[in-house]
């Protein structure tokens, strides 16, 4: 049977690269990078949810399928919920992952945050389904864990070498993206996407 295309509306290859394993295995997967002639769009709004839908909404009114866009960022309790929304420009519209990550060492140095209760903190993705230019459906995923006091690993992307999630000696940057993909935040949107396609939007999946 053809599959269906299902577009991811981010330029960001990271997310691409942990979206495309789970995405493929039920339809022919795109990227806004397929795309360069689709402008980038603003991220203006102040919840992940706005900007989540912002992403879907604009590209899914360019392109005839159904998109799906990621909003994602990195909340810590003791810097009242940043960097949040700001993640990718903590430090600068350079969006520079090793300056956002001593942005927020130097952030948590200064507020004397050391003991593991001070440094809580989650990574949190919002799912933006949508088709001719309107959102069907949100979904979220979130993962909880705290900052580790220095870098640890080079897979990933982002904060993953400050992010040691709830229940593990690594950081999802010693982890690897097969481990990561069984436990982050992006992956558990997905899973509550596909879950929705089975239950509500059956129409959706290549094999309905
Ligand atoms: P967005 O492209 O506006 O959603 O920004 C996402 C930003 O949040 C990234 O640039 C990272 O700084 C951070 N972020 C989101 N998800 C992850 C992740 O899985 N690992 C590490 N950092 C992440």
């Amino acid at each position: 049977m053809e599959r269906k295309s299902l577009c991811i509306a981010t330029r960001n290859a990271n997310k691409v690269e942990e979206m495309t394993p789970f995405l493929s295995q039920f339809w022919d997967v795109k990227s806004a990078l397929d795309y360069p002639e689709i402008p980038d769009v603003e991220e203006t709004g102040t919840t992940f949810q706005a900007n989540a839908d912002l992403k879907a909404i604009a590209i899914s009114a360019a392109l005839p399928v159904v998109v799906l866009s990621d909003d994602s960022g990195l909340e810590v309790d003791v810097l009242e919920g940043a960097p949040g929304v700001y993640s990718a420009r903590y430090a600068g519209p350079e969006k520079d992952d090793a300056a956002n990550n001593a942005r927020l060492l130097e952030e948590l140095a200064a507020l004397g945050a050391m003991t593991r209760g001070q440094r809580r903190a989650r990574f949190r993705c919002v799912l933006s389904l949508a088709k001719g230019g309107k959102v069907i459906q949100n979904f979220e995923g979130v993962c909880q864990g705290i900052i580790v006091k220095e870098p640890r690993g080079t897979a990933g992307f982002g904060y993953d070498p400050l992010f040691l999630p709830d229940g593990f000696d690594s950081t999802l940057a010693e982890m690897g993206m097969d481990r990561k993909n069984r436990i982050s935040h992006r992956w558990r949107a997905l899973q509550a996407f596909y879950i929705w396609c089975k239950y509500r939007g059956s129409k959706l999946l290549s094999e309905a």
